[in-house]
């Protein structure tokens, strides 16, 4: 979940660490450290809880010298923020220093060993059993160590470590863990991610599982699969921009990806219809194949999962293929009845996500073909998968899924066209129809953004509410659960969301003057029943009611205190639409309330831990 950046090379490494700390922010600010080689058996640690800010201030003026180095910005998982938790991690010498990400499971058993043995530790943290393991194996060649010292971990990690004994290097390894490699000519870096290389190097080398990698200050890369023998890596070239990551004029990466949805919906569904018919080339299914499909079973965490429930409502509509759906956490754990005749769609933005690629992983293991749904070309997903659909959302650095939510639910929406259409069930004028209306889509966010200030007024009734309560039927409950979630991640505003029907069965209990009741009651098949439902919950008195609403639909006005028009479009969109709504809502609620929009407590982005 952290980010890890490393440099080796000529330059001060001290500016080239910070700065990649502060791209990799975003995964994780706990706490933020370096370690940098002074070149003369030394090397400098500093370490400092908070955001990179705050390490950024500790070394002003400090100028560390040496150009051989590693730094870290933490999400805790064992231990809590604090200087003496935060990495890098030495060994009891001082003289092996260790960034870590992920969970080193038998963290506790190494440590009793290692602490039987004599060595001492300082931190709370796993991590700092690698730093002590390191220690007990070295003998003059760090990487030979990192060698042994893996082999007696369980768990995920992704791994950089240096020894004053060996000034010109870094050694990197990982498990189920991100890592990638700069190979910036004159000098070697390696990351948690690609923005923190960017600055220097466009030029990448992803290492897999189990594979070790020595960074030489002279630029040189050598790397080793799992048995020790040196293999060629395989450099690979970035073509994004790096001004994509700036914020462009806008107050926050939320709000600057708010406004970038038209052009993200207008990107991946770019190309899709040719000649009349859907196309999704990139999954390279046959006829026969798509025919064999008998279930299709979704798995995918937060935002992803919302996505996952828009794409089962249209799969199962259109192509009329069951579609089961489950979080990968619970799926990883599971006994999931599938086979080779499930098809399994993994949804993840980063393509790391380690509970997504576990489940991914199981499903592999019972024979089934895994498609993934990614924002993340090279990512660890798109490499495990049978056939990925990559999203266009670009780069996301605000915390909170926003644009790449939106990217996904298209994608699911191409993919349930396609699947409609192969098996029969959509004739080609249906097809047409609704990819022209999936099409109006774009120009109508771009409507949603010209005038927000009902949606400002609407937040600013609930900024003192204590809970909020969302109610949608159908993709609408679904547009409800990701708008209960924006609001809870980003305002840490208490917000529930219930299919519309459900509430009278137990949550309408919790409707008091405090509680503002926020309902989606687009033009639907159950139009009807919702603002039925609306009207139950108004006569409990909530603080206020604000409804989401198709335009001219004047006599919803009688049942709310606000609304949010959207313009019209078939039911089976508004999951596009209706969630913009939602975010600009969660967000004006969270910059009222006075907090980080981009960088919501004890979230990170992307959830390399499971
Ligand atoms: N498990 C380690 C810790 O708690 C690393 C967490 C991370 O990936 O930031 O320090």
């Amino acid at each position: 979940m952290c980010g890890i950046v490393g440099y080796a090379g000529s330059r001060a490494a001290q500016g080239i660490l910070l700065k990649g700390l502060h791209s990799l922010e975003y995964r994780g600010y706990d706490s933020a450290g370096i370690a940098v080689l002074d070149g003369h058996d030394g090397m400098d640690v500093v370490c400092r809880t908070g955001k990179v800010d705050a390490l950024d201030a500790a070394l002003t003026g400090r100028g560390l010298a040496g150009t051989c180095g590693i730094g870290h910005t933490r999400w805790a998982t064992h231990g809590r923020p604090s200087e003496e938790n935060a990495h890098p991690h030495r060994d009891c010498s001082g003289r092996i220093a260790v960034v870590h990400n992920g969970i080193i499971e038998n963290f506790a058993e190494l440590k009793d060993r290692l602490v039987g043995e004599g060595h001492v530790f300082v931190s709370e943290t796993d991590t700092e059993v690698v730093a002590h393991l390191l220690e007990r194996f070295y003998e003059g060649d760090l990487l030979a160590a990192m060698r042994r010292c893996v082999s007696f971990l369980q768990g995920a990690f992704g791994l950089a470590a240096v020894c004053v004994d060996e000034p010109d290097r870094i050694v990197v390894t990982r498990r189920d863990s991100p890592i990638v490699i700069g190979a910036g000519g004159d000098c070697a870096l390696v990351a948690s991610d690609i923005p923190a290389l960017i600055d220097v190097t466009r030029d990448v080398i992803y290492l897999d599982d189990d594979q070790f990698a020595v960074l030489h200050t002279s630029g040189d890369i050598e790397c080793y699969a799992r048995d020790g023998r040196q293999i060629e890596p395989k450099v690979s070239h970035i073509d994004w921009d790096v001004d994509v990551a700036e914020r462009a004029g806008f107050e926050d990466f939320m709000d600057k990806e708010i406004h970038e949805q038209p052009r993200v919906v207008h990107d991946t569904l770019m190309g899709r219809l040719k000649d009349g018919r859907m196309t999704l080339d990139e999954l390279a299914l046959t006829s026969e194949q798509i025919a064999a499909i008998e279930r299709i079973f979704i798995v995918a965490c937060g935002s992803s999962y919302h996505a996952g429930l828009i794409g089962k409502n249209l799969i199962e509509r259109w192509a009329r293929i069951p579609v089961d759906i489950m979080v990968a956490s619970e799926f990883r754990y599971s006994d999931p009845i599938v086979d080779g005749s499930t098809l399994v769609i993994s949804i993840t933005q980063s393509g790391e996500t380690a509970d997504t690629l576990a489940a991914m992983r199981l499903a592999h293991s019972h024979g089934s073909k895994v498609f993934t749904i990614t924002n993340r070309v090279g990512s660890r997903a798109s490499r495990e998968s049978d056939g990925v659909i990559y999203t266009k959302a670009g780069l996301e650095i605000s915390v909170a899924a926003t644009k790449s939510f939106i990217a996904q639910v298209v994608a699911l929406t191409c993919l349930a066209l396609f699947l409609g259409q192969e098996r029969g069930k959509l004739d080609g004028a249906t097809v047409a129809r609704l990819y022209a209306e999936l099409n109006r889509t774009p120009g109508q966010i771009e409507h949603i953004l010209l005038d927000t200030s009902a949606i400002e007024r609407a937040a600013e009734a609930c900024t003192q509410a204590h809970s909020a309560l969302f109610v949608g039927r159908g993709i609408g409950s679904t547009v409800c659960y990701e708008g209960a979630l924006k609001l809870k991640e980003i305002s840490y505003l208490h917000a529930e969301a219930y299919a519309a029907g459900e509430i009278k069965h137990g949550p309408i209990a919790l409707i008091d003057r405090n509680v503002p009741v926020v309902a989606l009651a687009c033009r639907s098949a159950t139009y009807p029943q919702v603002v039925s439902n609306i009207q139950e919950l108004r006569a409990r008195t909530p603080s206020c009611v604000i409804v989401v609403a198709t335009e001219g639909d004047e006599e919803i006005r009688k049942s709310a205190d606000h609304v949010l028009y959207v313009p019209e479009i078939d039911e089976c969109f508004q999951g596009i639409t209706a969630t913009v709504v939602f975010q600009l809502f969660a967000r004006f609620i969270a910059r009222a309330r006075g907090c980080d929009v981009d960088q919501p407590r004890n979230l990170a982005k992307s959830v390399t831990v499971e």
